[in-house]
């Protein structure tokens, strides 16, 4: 990718992240917590709904999901949920990709999130023509593409994968003797590569909260808690990747709270996935890994601008607004459905 295209996708990514930071100030402070989750769980039940939280949204909307037989998880676990269950919208409390994945896997429901500003740096970062050119211009090579990309670039790929799994899917490529394209994610695409010895060309985009952690902070905080294990998500850059105990995607990082038998953890990933690793492991200490140290400008502290949007009182009007529905063009979703199905039915196997 050309440095002139960087360039530009940050200065599209920075724009986003302005009015993210922007719209969530306008946003009053919680106040009666419990009154407002009691007004959604009605919401929900007259509307035949059910919501669906990721990881990385705030803790009372993580809880509002469990009270109310609804589901927290990653990306993946999400999409499953959303076409097994029965009710006929869903409520995605996540980022927009997240709401388009959804509405792939079950076009005949709607899917409302609180907010379709609700983006991603790795989304923002790959334009669906930008990136069809990039594959054009390389027609031997499967196109392997991150679930944080838009229904359009889904469309354009040979597979989806999460971060659970695209060590196996590219593993399974490479002993078939397949090249691959590998896209938005810089960091875990190099972290799949080194893992598998797969040849891939890599996409150059970015997480905008993994990218901040610092090893030398990491480092520095291990000095103070020395019995903690290291936890990474591999969107990290490998200077961080390098210092883990345990790299993988979030529920992977979770259970490794669970089965470790450390007594603390160092977390380099958003800090929403606290509530669920509190859960995991009642008792332990959990430390998130800095993001600030010598010259930083942290944008993000490890926790997503775009995630944060998911709040209370953006759902609280859910089923009021009339520009929140995400709309996936039949065209589309016969396309997009294609590489995600073929993820679904490798992780079923
Ligand atoms: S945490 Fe990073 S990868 Fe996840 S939604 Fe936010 S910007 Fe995208």
């Amino acid at each position: 990718m050309s440095s002139d295209l960087r360039r530009q996708q940050k200065q599209v990514v920075q724009e986003y992240l302005d009015r993210a930071i922007e719209l969530r100030d306008l946003h009053a402070p919680e106040q009666n917590t419990e009154a407002k989750q009691a007004l959604i769980e009605a919401a929900l039940k007259a509307h035949n709904a059910v919501l669906i939280a990721h990881y990385y949204t705030s803790p009372e909307v993580q809880a509002l999901a469990e009270a109310t037989g609804g589901f927290v998880g990653d990306s993946l676990e999400m999409a499953r949920f959303g076409k097994q269950n029965s009710a006929q919208t869903l409520i995605v409390a996540g980022v927009k990709f997240m709401g388009e994945t959804a509405k792939i896997l079950s076009p005949e429901k709607r899917v409302l999130m609180p907010t379709l500003e609700a983006t991603c740096s790795l989304d923002l970062g790959c334009p669906e023509d930008e990136f069809s050119a990039f594959c054009d211009a390389h027609p031997e090579r499967v196109v392997v593409v991150y679930a944080n990309t838009s229904a359009a670039v889904k469309a354009r790929a040979d597979w989806v994968v999460t971060s659970s799994i695209a060590l196996d899917v590219v593993d399974h490529l490479d002993k078939q003797g397949k090249k691959i394209i590998w896209a938005p994610d810089k960091h875990l695409g190099r972290y799949v590569q080194q893992k598998t010895g797969a040849d891939m060309l890599l996409w150059d985009a970015a997480c905008i909260v993994h990218e901040e952690f610092k090893a030398r902070g990491i480092l520095d905080l291990k000095k103070q808690h020395p019995e903690a294990a290291v936890l990474v998500h591999p969107e990290s850059p490998e200077s961080v990747v390098e210092l883990a105990d345990v790299v993988g995607s979030t529920s992977q990082l979770i259970n490794a709270t669970k089965t470790l038998p450390h007594p603390a953890f160092i977390v380099a990933t958003d800090q929403g996935i606290f509530y669920k690793m509190q859960q995991a492991c009642p008792g332990k200490s959990l430390y998130i890994a800095p993001t600030a140290g010598s010259g930083a400008t942290c944008r993000s502290c490890a926790n997503c601008p775009w995630m944060a949007m998911n709040e209370l009182d953006a759902l609280a009007t859910v089923f009021d607004k009339t520009d929140n529905e995400i709309k996936v063009s039949p065209q589309l979703v016969t396309k997009a459905l294609i590489p995600l199905e073929r993820m679904l039915q490798f992780t079923a196997k």
